[in-house]
């Protein structure tokens, strides 16, 4: 009988909680290794677009997908005084985006990890572990496996290994995000009509409902939600004082923007500094002796979210992986295994880099809002054209 392959996956994440539930379920034996105490999402929501809808099929987790989010149609791009600078487009089908609360999201990867997964929480990888397998340590205990899958977000300790020369970077932008309560949301009149983007050099906003108010809704976590993103670094003071700030800075631009800020409370705002892992990896996988350390998700391939997919091409790597690996065994297999999955996501991912610098506004160009709206919309298409690999 064909010994059990192991995988060590670090960092519960979305990247991380996905490949953990789905290696298990195409026969790994996998130990999630998370540094907080307890895996729970976020409370904000994120933009699920098709790529990473698709993805979640393909991972086998598409089915309670309808029950937590809520379909997410363009809005179209508008000026802060409400002037369109791109039209609402139809959709077409398979084409929309959803909106999901990433705590729902969250739990709906974690039921996906089953009862095979070994959680150790309160462990904070350090770095790898030397030997002729995969392994990574705390500074007290080691843990090698067949394969290890470096999920650890942005700050990955994992990622030197793979691709010495990347570092993070700002990307010189903040992002604060919030789900106001149906029961504290603002009632607009025909308040559909004014979700969307809005933009003005240096300042985007956009909002969107996360469920039905009035109904028990999509989600049980549902609400309005907002996101900004503001050129600058975070801002150190209490969250009520940035809450003043956001409420300054987009002052008089068009409804409801102002009537979100008003009704946000300090206690929803989630401000996360945008960076980005540069220069892009040059290898997403390297061969340690038998086996093999890859890197998925932010640990790899971070981006300035104005395009808000990371998530997204985080889904994406997993289903890539797990359909690559799904039959490997150590030895050449699992070497030719990673080294496909890499041949695989490297174009994707410097497509999607390209086009995030671009709209993160770093060039001359960025700065004139047309280019913007051009560019936002070539964004979205990199977010809505991958189809998983044959399973
Ligand atoms: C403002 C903003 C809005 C966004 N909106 C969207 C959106 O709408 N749609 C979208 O697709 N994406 C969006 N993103 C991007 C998305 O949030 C990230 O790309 C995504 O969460 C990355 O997932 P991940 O699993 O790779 O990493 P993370 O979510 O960062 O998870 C890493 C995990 O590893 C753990 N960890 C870290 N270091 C260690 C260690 N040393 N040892 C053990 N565990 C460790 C962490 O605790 C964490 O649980 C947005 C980002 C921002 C900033």
């Amino acid at each position: 009988m064909a010994a059990t392959r192991t995988a060590v996956v670090v960092g519960a994440g979305i990247g991380g909680l996905a490949t953990a539930g789905a290696l298990t379920r195409t026969g790994w034996r996998v130990t999630l290794l998370e540094r907080t105490d307890r895996l729970r999402g976020e409370p904000t929501a994120l933009l699920l677009w098709p790529g990473g809808l698709r993805a979640l099929q393909a991972l086998g987790l598409g089915s309670g997908l309808a029950a937590i989010s809520t379909p997410a149609p363009d809005r179209g791009l508008r000026r802060p005084d409400g002037q369109w600078l791109v039209q609402p487009q139809p959709a077409g089908p398979d084409r929309q985006p959803v909106l999901a609360h990433a705590e729902d999201l969250h739990d709906a990867l974690f039921a996906g990890l089953g009862d095979r997964v070994e959680i150790r929480t309160g462990v904070t990888v350090q770095r790898p572990a030397a030997g002729d397998r995969p392994a990574v340590t705390d500074g007290r205990h080691t843990w090698s496996a067949d394969l290890v899958v470096a999920a650890d977000g942005v700050d990955s300790v994992l990622r030197p290994r793979v691709a010495r020369r990347s570092t993070v970077v700002s990307a010189g932008a903040t992002g604060w995000q919030a789900v106001i309560p149906w029961y504290r949301a603002p009632k607009l009149p025909a308040d559909l009509a004014t979700d969307g983007h809005t933009y003005r050099p240096g300042y985007q906003f956009f909002s969107a409902s996360l469920g039905d108010r009035g109904s028990a809704g999509a989600s049980r976590r549902g609400g309005r939600y907002w996101r900004a993103i503001v050129t600058g670094a975070p801002r150190p003071e209490p969250a009520t004082t940035q809450l003043g700030l956001l409420r300054r800075w987009f002052e008089g631009w068009h409804p409801p923007i102002g009537e979100l800020l008003a009704a946000t409370e300090p206690a929803d705002l989630v401000q996360r500094e945008l960076r980005v892992v540069r220069p892009a990896p040059a290898r997403y996988a390297v061969p340690v002796g038998d086996g093999a350390l890859v890197l998925l998700g932010d640990a790899g391939h971070a981006m300035a979210e104005h395009l808000g997919q990371g998530a997204c091409l985080a889904l994406e790597d997993a289903a890539t992986l797990v359909a690559a690996v799904r039959a490997a065994v150590p030895g050449r297999p699992l070497h030719a295994a990673v080294a496909g999955y890499e041949a695989a996501r490297r174009p994707r991912l410097a497509e999607a880099l390209r086009r995030t610098h671009r709209l993160a506004g770093t060039g001359p160009l960025a700065r004139r809002a047309p280019a913007q709206a051009r560019r936002r919309e070539q964004a979205a298409a990199v977010a809505t054209d991958w189809h998983p690999p044959p399973g």
